[in-house]
């Protein structure tokens, strides 16, 4: 078995398709006759074709060029899209070829690096390449409206007098038109050498767009569309002090620095090890070596990243940082993506997003928290981040590092054979902070003994708890579950609060005193009585945060508790405040979901209680397991980081699954191992390669009979016999907001044969016969969820 990653699959995937009567999107810049550059092939965000050709001359009487965004019409509309290539040849009849309608010229063109990305990525999620490339672009710039407010903001255009004009100007001016005379003398008054930006100009005439436009046409003015700094630095500032690396951390910073070339690393090291401490290190050495030299660090969640941010502008304070996830503001998100286009921007941290963003200067890609299933995009263009750094280090020749405590099985088994470098930080790195003790608390054995829980919480648990409160340290409580009771039950008739639009319960949300779906968004007042048989007594059944919050308040009055969900941190900012509360030390026990368990340095606790892990065991996903152990490690290693020590308890029926055993004994190895045993035996991945197509549809018969149709035009197609297409089957949950949906599972032992296979068979799902007719359908290439 070879580990071939998505770098392998080059070959196949970037090979494009092309459909209908358009351009063949197959042409490379290289293609284009350098003496007669007429047509420019333009990528749009459709699901029509990768490219259209337009001819390249635009108004402006400027020749668009390869990588420029640029205004086409596009039948009855008119779109946005990038300038792939220019060519003399076209398939369209010359009369039949509409012009470009207009060109943003402020904007340096996008690399043809980066439009290989695009295509590859296009190639590889079989996608199309507008609907790839325009989506990564930021919004402001996918807008033709706010091109020139976004330049405005830039600081991009900029005028000044020309020597000598200032008489000719005055002469022009409309004697009456008291701001534009105001605005000339403005500008004659300045120096020939100073600059006016336009914001100024406009603060003296508010038609001084157009005006400043007229004077430039007549030679009078000229203009500077240079952009400006777009960042803030503080160079005076002295950087954080950088403690002295251990020997191990030492290792991986010297190994990543000696790497030519493409240069795969995993730095597996649990929590606190000193993980980012080798990335900042790694970084610190590839800014220093070359001053244009551009680092992308990628962390999974936004709400990490106020704490790395200024973890990374505290180190390297003189140079410009751009932060880029989709929490920003429009503007906001465009500003810090032209910082890292224009190669300002030495520096780029940000979310999965961020691996799309266009940087110049490329050095060296960090992927923090590599496993973490927040980098697979679940919807349009379903890429995975890491997957894509990977490929992208490899076509820029650069190192990668992929962090972890858990590897991802894809990444650990890479590293396994060699393919990836394995960097192992076996201690924590601060002297004091040991790694927290793991107890399984056996809920059958505290049944036996007659210990009753309370609240859903075991009496070891609570104990602990009690201690920490007497010592004054903190407690985590972990639960992935929001809301105050997964359902409401009626004790009489059975009645459940089904959700009438999905196959899930509507979630008792208790202090809002609301039903609530979770996958359709359906609300509803709580009843007083069972609508079917009218008994009063119903009752929430099973338990969320809520209910633990409200537990632990009852039990405890007189500790602070806290709650952190995405319901206690919907207003903006709350999620912070809230964060900071647990850091200054007002809240004595924590509890929260998913949110609390990543990245939180949390200094003064010393409890991690996991209420509930049971559900993931009956997951049918064949990477529950990992998940599980995963989110497990990660939100134990909350316990115990400065010199405290940590303990974690976990709750279970089931203390004897591997996935706790191994976690109690710390040893993600042998986990690893047997995942991959078990992962080998069943010729499931990383040992073979897998296709999703899910399809929904008002009725679950529309959606199989699609799927079986797609099964029966897989025969014929290139590839077929070598690649394994399952039956299609309901999925475990079947209806979301009234479609039933269905999937079918295709897979193959390597990765070019399946992506030769789909590419042959796509082309086909669109025309399916009746058994497609209201049916919507999705192709997921490595699918993430089964
Ligand atoms: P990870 O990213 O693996 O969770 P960090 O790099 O955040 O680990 O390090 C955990 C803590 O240990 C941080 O507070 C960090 O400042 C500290 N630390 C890291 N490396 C060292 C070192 N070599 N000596 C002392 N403290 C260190
Ligand atoms: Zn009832
Ligand atoms: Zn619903």
């Amino acid at each position: 078995m070879v580990a071939d990653d998505i770098a392998d699959a080059a070959a196949v995937a970037a090979e494009p398709q092309t459909m209908g009567t358009h351009s063949s999107s197959s042409a490379s810049p290289t293609d284009a006759n350098p003496g007669a550059p007429r047509i420019a092939r333009v990528a749009i965000d459709t699901p029509a074709d990768d490219c259209f050709d337009y001819l390249a001359a635009s108004p402006d009487g400027a020749l668009a060029a390869p990588g420029e965004l640029v205004v086409v019409p596009f039948g009855r509309r008119s779109a946005v899209g990038v300038v792939v290539a220019l060519t003399d040849v076209s398939d369209v009849p010359e009369d039949r070829i509409r012009p470009i309608a207009a060109r943003v010229d402020w904007l340096p063109p996008l690399a043809p690096t980066w439009i290989a990305l695009a295509r590859f990525a296009a190639g590889y999620y079989q996608r199309r390449l507008g609907e790839v490339m325009l989506p990564a672009l930021p919004p402001s710039l996918r807008e033709p409206d706010t091109w020139a407010r976004l330049g405005d903001r830039a600081r991009m255009v900029r005028y000044r007098l020309r020597p000598g004009a200032a008489d000719a100007l005055r002469a022009a001016l409309p004697a009456r038109a008291k701001t534009v005379v105001a605005l000339a003398e403005a500008l004659i008054a300045r120096d020939a050498r100073d600059w006016m930006p336009l914001p100024v100009a406009r603060t003296h005439c508010s038609a001084a767009p157009a005006r400043l436009a007229e004077w430039e046409a007549a030679g009078w003015v000229e203009a500077s569309r240079d952009i400006g700094p777009l960042l803030d630095v503080a160079p005076d500032r002295p950087p954080s002090a950088r403690p002295a690396l251990h020997a191990e951390q030492e290792a991986a910073v010297a190994a990543i620095g000696q790497a030519t070339g493409y240069a795969p690393f995993l730095l597996h090291g649990v929590t606190g090890s000193g993980k980012t401490e080798v990335y900042l290190h790694a970084m610190e050495a590839v800014l220093a070596a070359d001053s244009a030299a551009q680092v992308l660090m990628l962390v999974p969640e936004i709400n990490l990243t106020p704490q790395l941010q200024a973890r990374v502008a505290a180190r390297f304070p003189a140079l410009p940082l751009a932060v880029l996830h989709s929490g920003l503001a429009d503007q906001e998100r465009s500003l810090q993506w032209l910082a890292a286009h224009t190669g300002e921007a030495r520096i780029v941290l940000g979310t999965r997003m961020a691996i799309m963003a266009s940087a110049p200067n490329l050095r060296l890609i960090v992927v923090d928290e590599e496993h973490d299933t927040s980098y697979k995009q679940q919807e349009g263009l379903r890429y995975s981040a890491r997957d894509l750094a990977v490929w992208r280090a490899k076509q820029l020749a650069i190192p990668v590092v992929l962090g972890s405590a858990t590897p991802s099985m894809e990444t650990w088994w890479r590293a396994e054979q060699g393919a990836y470098r394995k960097l192992v930080l076996r201690e924590r790195a601060q002297a004091d902070a040991a790694l927290p003790t793991v107890r399984l608390i056996d809920l059958n054995m505290e049944r036996q003994r007659q210990r009753p829980m309370y609240e859903g919480l075991s009496q070891p648990l609570l104990e602990a708890i009690d201690a920490r409160l007497a010592r004054g340290e903190q407690s985590l409580l972990f639960l992935n579950r929001r809301g105050y009771a997964p359902v409401l039950a009626c004790d009489s008739c059975g009645w459940l609060s089904g959700c009438p639009r999905c196959s899930a319960y509507l979630v008792l949300h208790r202090p809002e005193r609301r039903l609530r779906c979770h996958h359709c968004g359906l609300e509803s007042p709580v009843p007083h009585h069972c609508p079917d048989c009218g008994n009063v007594d119903i009752a929430p059944l099973g338990r969320g945060t809520q209910r633990i919050e409200e537990a632990l308040a009852a039990r405890f009055p007189q500790a602070r508790v806290a709650r952190i969900d995405a319901d206690s941190t919907r207003r903006k900012g709350s999620a912070q405040a809230m964060f900071d509360g647990v850091h200054a030390g007002e809240v004595d026990i924590l509890v929260g979901t998913q949110m609390v368990a990543k990245g939180h340095d949390f200094q003064r606790v010393t409890l991690v209680g996991i209420v509930h892990p049971d559900a993931a065991m009956f997951s049918h996903d064949f990477r529950a397991a990992e998940h599980l152990f995963a989110s497990l490690m990660q939100v134990s290693g909350r316990a115990g980081r400065a010199g405290l020590a940590g303990e974690v308890l976990i709750q279970t029926r089931y203390p004897d699954a591997p996935a706790l055993q191994a976690l109690a004994r710390h040893d993600y190895d042998g986990f690893a191992a047997s995942q991959l045993r078990e992962r080998r035996q069943s010729c499931l991945p990383p040992f073979a390669y897998q296709v999703l197509l899910t399809a929904e549809h008002r009725e679950l018969e529309h959606s199989l009979a699609f799927l079986r149709a797609a099964r029966d035009a897989a025969i014929g197609c290139a590839g077929a016999e070598e690649v394994q297409l399952h039956d299609p089957v309901p999925m475990s949950m079947v209806r979301v907001y009234n479609k039933e949906r269905a999937q079918m599972l295709v897979e193959a032992g390597s990765r070019p044969l399946l992506q030769r296979f789909v590419a042959g068979w796509l082309p086909l799902l669109d025309d399916v016969g009746d058994a497609g007719r209201g049916v919507r359908w999705q192709l997921e290439i490595d699918p993430l969820r089964i």
